[in-house]
């Protein structure tokens, strides 16, 4: 599977916990990553501040969430 690689020419970022059960998601900026910032390579940096869980899911921020993206795995219904 090839390595997810996305562009991100977009000045935000939503980083999401990778436990759903926290649900914790917080906006960054990304205007000063790297445009060929692996993804995966920074996902794994991150460290939910809510629960101390290590990874996190990131999103470029789209200001209409119907551009095709599954919804992301932290947005369950209790
Ligand atoms: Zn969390």
């Amino acid at each position: 599977m090839a390595d997810l690689r996305l562009r991100l020419n977009l000045p935000y970022a939503l980083i999401y916990c990778r436990d759903h059960r926290c649900s914790h998601h917080v906006e960054t900026n990304a205007d000063g990553w790297p445009d060929d910032v692996r993804l995966s390579d920074i996902e794994a940096n991150f460290t939910c501040t809510r629960c101390g869980k290590r990874g996190a899911d990131v999103r470029p921020k789209f200001s209409q969430a119907s551009m095709g993206f599954r919804q992301v795995p932290c947005r369950t219904v209790r």
